[in-house]
């Protein structure tokens, strides 16, 4: 298990030093703010929905390299599904980084790249700069116009 750890730090210290899809998105039609207070990490989220399908999304904001690896990885899983979808693969991935029980590899499978977050389970604090990022999306798409504070 120790190289996989290690493999899954690579990415997301490689995702939070090049995050992707990183700027804005003069097309957008959906938007949200995000703030976690706890640790400093900011984003502005930028969706383009097309009927209920995500299109295009992109971000922008500054924080710890947990934050910013998960909103790039998102980024990067999200085009093409469902707002459904969207949603859904937030629940389980808060799932994963909640979860007292170990995850399971099909759980992990589902996961996919996002499974590179296993190991913040063990650092509850961080669970707020890994999932800042979705609470965000969910803001942008529910329309609430109101920034996500994770508190
Ligand atoms: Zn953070």
């Amino acid at each position: 298990m120790s190289d996989l750890r290690e493999l899954y730090q690579e990415v997301i210290l490689d995702h939070g030093k090049n995050p992707r899809n990183f700027g804005p998105l003069p097309e957008a039609n959906r938007e949200a703010h995000g703030h976690n207070p706890l640790c400093g990490d900011k984003i502005a989220l930028h969706v383009v929905l097309d009927g209920d399908l995500v299109q295009d999304v992109k971000f922008e904001g500054a924080g710890c390299a947990i934050s910013m690896a998960s909103a790039s990885l998102m980024t990067t899983i999200l085009k093409g599904k469902t707002e459904a979808e969207a949603r859904a693969l937030f629940e389980q991935f808060h799932d994963l980084l909640t979860s007292n029980e170990e995850a399971s590899l099909d759980q992990l499978e589902a996961l996919d790249k996002l499974a590179v977050f296993s190991g913040v389970r063990d650092y509850p604090l961080r669970v707020k700069c890994a999932t800042l990022g979705w609470h965000t999306l969910n803001a942008a798409l529910d329309e609430t116009g109101e920034t996500v504070v994770t508190e």
